[in-house]
């Protein structure tokens, strides 16, 4: 007993020892940079990814998502205080594997600073027009019948934007699915809607209308479940991007179960997370394409004084500084 426990001692503290049984000090990326922490979580998720993808018939995306976001170069930016620094990420590969929860993160960041740049020229343009966050939902569907769900329902939402009622002028969707407890997917639709100033008044639609029309536009025979909320007349309709620009599959869902996972990449194939309608089209249809750049504008201008380089460490789910 004893002496196990001596050798565990040992272990940690022998400076004979070769580097790599020693106790690790290195700083981590997340020690260094309040703002960057979050790349641990989602790397280590991508780890989890990767695996679900190994001795599948998506090994090829095993393999891109287990070499991605390895090694990251970030600029030493000095802060306005002296001996202040900020880190800002210079570059790094991406795999840009639907379902890496490393480039879904990314792709949604790019695509939210792509609308927060665009949002505030459109209420420029329209300052009396109004926005809606409107969430349409159907029953849960069997996973494996996903695509033909959410095909009917991109359908459905194109009739309902064809009906007379249709107060939208402009609209950014996006598409999300979750997974129930049954393991069942629960497929909605989440679109950030423009309408008239108007709408607040003769063109008015309660929510039980807005049930109706949805019903009517899906073919439903049961009333389904929408959510209607207007952003304040003083807010900007920024304050809604994050809830329709963000992930289309959050990563506990798909890191949950490996099977649900695997039919859920089959069923997404090339199906569309985000689309832009009406006179918003003419302000960011890009929303559409997967962004180019998934490094950001912390790569651009500025002087840097130096640079730092972490290296994902799995063993310690961690980002660690290295020594390039
Ligand atoms: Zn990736």
């Amino acid at each position: 007993m004893s002496d196990n426990k001596s050798d565990a001692s040992i272990s940690i503290s022998n400076p004979s020892l070769p580097l790599s049984t020693q106790p690790d000090q290195t700083p981590g990326l997340a020690d260094l940079s309040d703002r960057d922490q979050f790349w641990d979580k989602h790397r280590n998720n991508a780890d989890r990814v990767s695996d679900h993808y190994a001795r599948s018939r998506y090994q090829k995306y095993a393999y891109r998502i287990n070499d991605c976001s390895q090694m990251l170069d970030f600029r030493l930016v000095p802060e306005q205080s002296d001996g202040v620094y900020k880190l800002k990420l210079s570059s790094a590969k991406f795999c840009r594997t639907r379902f890496c929860p490393v480039c879904q993160w990314r792709r949604s960041l790019m695509w939210k600073a792509k609308a927060y740049q665009a949002l505030p020229k459109v209420v420029q343009d329209y300052p009396k027009h109004r926005w809606l966050f409107l969430t349409l939902t159907v029953k849960n569907c069997p996973v494996d019948e996903l695509r033909k769900t959410l095909d009917w329902m991109n359908k459905s939402f194109i009739r309902l934007t064809k009906l007379k009622d249709w107060p939208g002028v402009g609209w950014i969707k996006s598409v999300e699915v979750t997974r129930g407890r049954d393991g069942n997917a629960h497929p909605h639709i989440h679109t950030l809607l423009m309408v008239a100033p108007g709408y607040f008044g003769p063109n008015y639609l309660s929510q039980e209308r807005w049930n109706e029309l949805w019903q009517q536009s899906a073919r439903l025979d049961y009333k389904p479940v929408t959510h209607v909320r207007a952003i304040a007349k003083e807010h900007n309709p920024c304050v809604i991007i994050p809830e329709i620009l963000k992930y289309q599959v959050k990563e506990s869902d798909l890191i949950a179960n490996r099977e649900w996972f695997l039919e859920l990449t089959k069923q997404l194939h090339k199906t569309r997370a985000v689309a832009v309608g009406g006179v918003l089209r003419s302000y960011m249809a890009d929303l559409e394409r997967e962004p180019e750049d998934l490094v950001g504008e912390d790569s651009k201008g500025e002087v840097d004084e130096g640079h730092l380089y972490f290296a994902w460490k799995r063993e310690h789910k961690k980002y660690k500084l290295i020594d390039p």
